[in-house]
């Protein structure tokens, strides 16, 4: 298991109204507490669309739910005539901890390549914003060029050419396991991850090498625990999953059904 506080991310991706956000977030929450989680021992965070953030910013600091709050994207501008953009001091000034960032919808469907990706990584870094950087390899990808080559390329290019760098968290999702229903299997996320922390520790040193790295792609509560047996996967990103309190939150306890 890792030695470093592990991460159990949930990605809402487009769905649920903010009034069905707070329900779950509050299920998920109650169910975790009467559990007696310790948020200490394994981070929790959710990561709604924009229009619920400010609901579920109130909603955690009224209740003093431990759960983290992260978005779905960030502008990689400051301000300005960016119609349509949400800026890291606006995500900031909601107590946003996290912002996903080189999603795979995002690279496929909004044109977002290593470039964009760098520069939003940027703004999360200026905006005190803890980036989770996205990366994976397509079903093409992995049958030319093998599995770790595209995930490492990409943090690379994420990361490098930063005045500094802050913390960050890295989320390995092979784009033909998200909502697919395929997974990776848990040796192909350890081998992956440990080929993400090597090229971290040649390139950016120790620290950067320590940083969590996630394993993302069709996640459930009776899949996760083998993906969180290795030393190497720091946590898991959540899509459909996270939208169900019961698997969310049995994901969260996967500690339980881990066989030591
Ligand atoms: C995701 O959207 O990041 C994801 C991993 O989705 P799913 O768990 O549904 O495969």
């Amino acid at each position: 298991m890792t030695k470093r506080t592990p991460l159990i991310a949930g990605n809402w991706k487009m769905n649920l109204d903010h009034l069905q956000g707070i329900a779950l977030i509050q299920k998920v929450c109650w169910t975790l507490n009467d559990a007696d989680h310790d948020y200490k021992d394994v981070e929790v965070a959710v990561f709604p669309p924009f229009t619920h953030l400010r609901s579920a910013q109130t909603l955690i600091d009224a209740e003093k739910f431990e759960v983290k709050l992260g978005a779905q994207d960030i502008s990689e501008h400051e301000a300005g005539a960016f119609t349509g953009e949400i800026s890291g001091a606006m995500l900031k000034k909601l107590d946003v901890d996290y912002v996903l960032i080189g999603h795979s919808e995002r690279r496929q469907y909004h044109n977002e390549g290593n470039e964009t990706v760098h520069s939003k990584v940027a703004a999360a870094f200026s905006s005190g914003i803890v980036p989770v950087i996205c990366v994976g390899e397509t079903l093409e990808e992995l049958e030319s060029r093998g599995q770790s080559a595209v995930p490492v390329e990409q943090t690379i290019a994420a990361l490098s050419g930063h005045e500094s760098i802050g913390e960050f968290v890295i989320a390995y999702e092979p784009v033909w396991a998200i909502g697919t229903g395929k997974v990776a299997t848990p040796q192909e996320a350890e081998d992956v991850s440990k080929a993400i922390r090597e090229a971290l520790r040649d390139n950016f040193g120790e620290q950067a090498a320590n940083s969590r790295i996630l394993y993302g792609g069709s996640v459930k509560a009776n899949n996760v625990a083998g993906f969180l047996q290795s030393g190497e996967v720091d946590g898991v990103l959540v899509g459909g999953a996270s939208l169900v309190a019961d698997e969310f939150s049995g994901i969260a306890r996967y500690k339980k059904h881990i066989v030591l």
